[in-house]
């Protein structure tokens, strides 16, 4: 479980995850829906194809068609929790499989989890343990080798050292949040450069060390304003974010084309900026490019939204979702850049969010939508994976562009925590 000081979970029945997701389905779960005869309960199919699988069926708006109108579950009131399919039951953590066991992450998709409601999610182990059993069962445990860089495997130690002083780093209240990222985007920007093929070991933890030692001293210096091609990319990242491939996309060939054209055509506006934005979905209203850029932090929000994005990290760090088989088999310091960048996405989509309500400051509801935008499908949306992705990240770790985008965040504010 990962360790999230603060973080409480448990489902309030908002029905967002029935509406938002798709639920693949496995072929057992298949054969459990129809001995239990749902599409003949329901009057529509219980499941469709989705891609090479199969998925939960759902209406046109969205909806699971097991949702019921008090936003429960036609599965779980009927045969019980057990019966619903194992992506609905483990929602919203997320597993992976390691040499050492499996590894939950917490996805920030769901409200309960962005305003921290429920039980503390240590509570939630016994079940979330229960539910992994049934993975190892499938055979689904499995080992990965994970790069620092290109041809460069990466000892379990030396992660292990990496990610604990990242975490203490991200984790420390005493320090602005602006600060934390901009120092922590900088280590990784050295790390990813540095020739670590002959750095390895304990010596690796020498310099990760002295590194760390210096970085108080690096996050004083104030990160230039971001160059005009940075601010395009960051666009650019927040889109590929917010970006939604419907199930009803995934079926149709005509659906899947003319989605791929409007993708190309809102890329190119994200590129240049100017005007009025595309749509996004999950977003009412449609702003242009000058009210987002002037919607303004409000310092009273700032200690809210401070512990909301700490929590993000400290999951995304300690679940491991930043690398390796947890994020499309990055290397280390890439998959860590990655990481950084989707706060400033979230940044930039908080800004979409209040100007497209029609606002011009910023308050928590509207970081806590991006996230939730941001961390739709546990980061693992197929479009962040691919090379142009990767390039994008790459180019961004150069020139101080990932601190200096996290410097310009709205949200950046500085505030005194002591
Ligand atoms: S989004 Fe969260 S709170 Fe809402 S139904 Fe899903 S798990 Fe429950």
């Amino acid at each position: 479980m990962p360790a999230i000081e603060g973080q409480r979970w448990s489902c309030h029945s908002c029905g967002n995850c029935c509406r938002t997701l798709v639920g693949h389905l496995t072929y057992a779960e298949r054969l459990r829906l129809d001995e239990q005869k749902w599409s003949e309960k329901l009057g529509v199919s219980a499941y469709v194809r989705s891609g090479r699988g199969w998925a939960l069926n759902k209406h046109s708006d969205g909806a699971c068609v097991f949702l019921d109108p008090q936003n429960r579950c036609r599965i779980h009131s009927e045969y019980g929790e057990a019966a619903k399919p194992l992506a609905c039951r483990i929602f919203p953590f997320s597993v992976r499989p390691t040499q050492h066991g499996w590894q939950a992450s917490l996805r920030f998709d769901c409200p309960s989890v962005t305003s921290s409601k429920g039980e503390p999610i240590a509570q939630h182990r016994r079940w979330l343990g229960q539910l992994v059993a049934e993975l190892d069962e499938r055979g689904e445990a499995r080992n990965e080798a994970i790069l620092f860089q290109r041809g460069i495997v990466a000892a379990d130690e030396e992660v292990e050292a990496l990610m604990a002083r990242l975490v203490k780093w991200v984790d420390d209240p005493k320090r602005a949040l602006s600060e934390r990222l901009a120092g922590a985007a900088r280590l990784t920007a050295t790390l990813d450069k540095a020739k670590l093929r002959n750095i390895r070991g304990s010596r690796f933890i020498e310099l990760l060390d002295l590194l760390m030692a210096s970085l108080p001293a690096e996050c004083r210096l104030a990160a230039p304003a971001p160059s005009p091609r940075q601010r395009a990319m960051l666009r650019q990242y927040a889109f590929a974010h917010a970006e939604h491939v419907s199930l009803a996309d995934l079926q149709s060939l005509r659906a899947r084309w003319s989605n791929r054209w409007r993708q190309l055509h809102s890329a190119r506006v994200f590129l240049r900026g100017e005007g009025q934005a595309p749509a996004l979905p999950g977003f009412e209203g449609v702003p242009s490019f000058e009210a987002i850029e002037n919607v303004m932090p409000a310092p009273e929000n700032a200690q809210a939204i401070d512990d909301l994005l700490r929590r993000y990290l400290v999951a995304r760090l300690e679940g491991r979702s930043v690398f390796g088989g947890g994020f499309y088999g990055w290397p280390v310091f890439r998959g860590l850049a990655a990481c950084w960048l989707s706060v400033a996405a979230a940044g930039w989509l908080a800004r979409y969010a209040a100007a497209a309500s029609g606002r011009s400051v910023l308050n928590f509801e509207d970081i806590a939508c991006a996230l939730g935008v941001v961390d739709r499908a546990a980061t693992r949306l197929p479009a962040l994976g691919t090379l142009a992705e990767r390039t994008r990240v790459g180019y961004l770790l150069e020139d101080d562009g990932v601190a200096r985008l996290i410097s310009a965040c709205p949200f950046t504010v500085r505030h005194d925590h002591q």
